[in-house]
């Protein structure tokens, strides 16, 4: 995907003029055919601008989405529509997501029935299988949201992506407000969906963990921009980027004998004020004069890595995996 995203945001002061938030500037990100594509960064980094713009949720006000090659601005109609509609998005809080007022059974087929994906007579055989699928018994399909635990509601919002045969899923920090343990059993789901399904996704999350346990590839995103990415073994056994070193420093391990990295200080900046040159130079501990003026290139490591960073190969890379 190649957009611009910007919105005009408030000043929370009155009488102050609006001021313009790039949320995403520059980005160059291709997703190809059955692979999982793992998007990391802090919040506020444009992760979730760029799964919304992904899933034409959101429109960028420059550059062009393409699908299959062709700018999705430039389809007819009707051929929109259904690229739309083949491209789904899991939600963070499957709670807010679901219509508190329907059944889930409804809900899982609406959309198919909606798309005449099936006939109104499919309708009971098709909810079973789905509700099959991600591990859902068929007796919930009278309960209302409220009823389920978030593991279950989570179970539904994915049910209610795939029930339409998308091309593309977009999962939006679909395991963030889940406990540990149930995080493990999503994860495990959809891997096993992945396999079955073979569609394609971009997997957005702030750990590091849970990408890597999902992707084949990992793109890491720092205030708006792509500073590397990698084919997932890649970027744990090679990191390059600063900012993914230090990513990986504070994502939690259970394995203490794996190798410690320098942790990420100061806060995120503000995206309505980003600093000159790399964003990352105020908060980088090989920060040199030319990172404060200069915007750093993206540059080719090795095959499919590639990493936005002056330095180069003068910055030494970690392998996440070595003991300390
Ligand atoms: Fe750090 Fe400079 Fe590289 Fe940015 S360009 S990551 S500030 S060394």
């Amino acid at each position: 995907y190649d957009g611009i995203f910007s919105r005009l945001a408030h000043k929370l002061r009155l009488g102050k003029p609006l001021e313009r938030l790039v949320a995403l500037n520059n980005i160059n990100l291709a997703v190809y055919a059955g692979e999982t594509v793992g998007v990391v960064g802090e919040s506020g980094c444009g992760k979730t601008t760029l799964g919304r713009i992904a899933a034409q949720l959101l429109s960028p006000t420059g550059g062009d989405i393409l699908f299959d090659g062709s700018p999705l601005a430039s389809l007819p109609d009707a051929e929109a529509k259904r690229v739309r509609t083949s491209i789904q998005m899991v939600f963070q809080n499957p709670y807010a997501s679901l219509n508190p007022r329907r059944r889930i059974g409804d809900t899982i087929v609406e959309a198919a029935l909606a798309h005449k994906i099936i006939e109104p007579k499919e309708k009971r055989s098709f909810l079973k299988a789905m509700m099959n699928q991600v591990g859902l018994a068929p007796e919930l399909a009278h309960r209302f949201p409220h009823e389920l635990s978030g593991g279950q509601r989570q179970r539904v919002g994915i049910a209610r992506a795939l029930a339409v045969d998308p091309a593309i899923v977009v999962f939006d920090e679909a395991v963030a407000a889940l406990d540990v343990s149930i995080q493990a059993q999503i994860l495990m789901l959809l891997q096993k969906l992945r396999r079955q399904e073979e569609f394609t996704a971009l997997f957005i999350s702030h750990d590091l963990n849970v990408v890597r346990h999902i992707s084949d590839r990992v793109a890491v995103l720092y205030l708006g921009k792509i500073v590397e990415i990698a084919p997932t073994k890649t970027m744990f056994k090679s990191a390059h980027h600063p900012y993914s070193q230090a990513l990986l420093a504070e994502a939690p391990s259970l394995d203490t004998t794996k190798k410690k990295f320098a942790a990420i200080k100061g806060e995120l900046p503000s995206p309505l004020n980003p600093p000159s040159g790399c964003h990352f130079h105020p908060r980088c501990p090989h920060a040199q004069e030319i990172c404060a003026n200069k915007v750093p290139p993206i540059q080719h490591l090795s095959e499919g890595h590639l990493s936005a960073c002056h330095l180069g190969d003068a910055i030494p890379h970690i392998d996440a995996n070595q003991p300390k």
